[in-house]
């Protein structure tokens, strides 16, 4: 503001990359609305979550975007690469912001509505087809079938927090609201030691161990990273609906296994 700098857009986050996080729409598009300012949501990670009845709740006030993105090559696992990008504009916005209108390219003077033709409207002119692969799929599962699809994602990230809680050597970041199960794994000799100066930085080292010997050891494949003050924390993302509670027990089991002597 002091050098004059007027904003024009808030981008907001459904479903953020480390912990799942959503931000609360509503709110953002009261302010929005106030401010006449553009509401982007970035739903990549978390706008498969609409297709549940029971959890979609997370994203009340999308309705209120200006524009949305969306990725269904995550949650709903559609080949890569499968984005969406949602507009409230019916002023053919991208055509205006990307045309450059080759002659050679594309002709207007066709049998047909050229305003159906995407080649112009886009930065990359040649693409695949990928809508697609979210239509085909959506056609094979059904509705229902890709809200089953989340709901179990939801259930089976429920039981692990829940079998967490029960094991002495695992440590949330916090309750998750999505499918992001974000946990410090405590290897026996750190145990109790939460008071100690060198704590933090201890722990820090543990995730990159346990990594190098899951993937040596050809077993799993969990990422970690850091958080703003918080060291290296995994973040187990239970996306795959055919995973099971038995694969929940081994991952516990696996991380107690590679971790005991540390
Ligand atoms: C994955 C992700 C993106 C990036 O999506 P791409 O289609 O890979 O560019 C953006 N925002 C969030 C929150 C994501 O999780």
């Amino acid at each position: 503001m002091q050098r004059g700098a007027v904003p024009f857009l808030v981008s907001a986050t459904a479903g953020t990359t480390v912990l799942g996080a959503f931000d609360p729409l509503e709110a953002i598009a009261d302010v929005c609305q106030h401010h006449g300012l553009w509401l982007h949501v970035d739903a990549a990670w978390g706008g498969s979550v609409l297709l549940s009845q029971t959890h979609r709740h997370l994203l009340d006030g999308i309705q209120r975007a200006d524009s949305v993105a969306w990725n269904p090559h995550k949650l709903l696992a559609a080949g890569l690469q499968c984005s969406v990008l949602l507009l409230r504009d019916t002023s053919n916005l991208l055509k205006r912001c990307h045309a450059a209108q080759a002659t050679y390219l594309f002709q207007q003077d066709k049998f047909y509505d050229v305003a159906l033709d995407t080649g112009d409207k886009v930065v990359q002119c040649g693409r695949h087809v990928d809508c697609l692969k979210l239509w085909l799929m959506w056609k094979a599962q059904g509705g229902q079938g890709l809200e089953q699809r989340v709901d179990r994602t939801f259930a089976l990230a429920r039981y692990l927090v829940e079998e967490m809680k029960k094991r002495e050597g695992f440590e949330l970041v916090m309750e998750p609201e999505f499918v992001n199960v974000c946990f410090w794994f405590v290897p026996p000799s750190l145990r109790g030691q939460r008071g100690s100066p060198d704590y933090q930085e201890r722990l820090s080292k543990v995730a990159p161990v346990l990594k190098e010997r899951m993937v040596k050891e050809g077993s799993m494949m969990i990422g970690y990273q850091p958080h703003g003050t918080r060291g290296n924390f995994f973040r187990m993302v239970v996306a795959n609906p055919s995973l099971t509670l038995a694969d929940m027990d081994f991952l516990l089991d696996e991380l107690e296994r590679l971790g005991q002597d540390l």
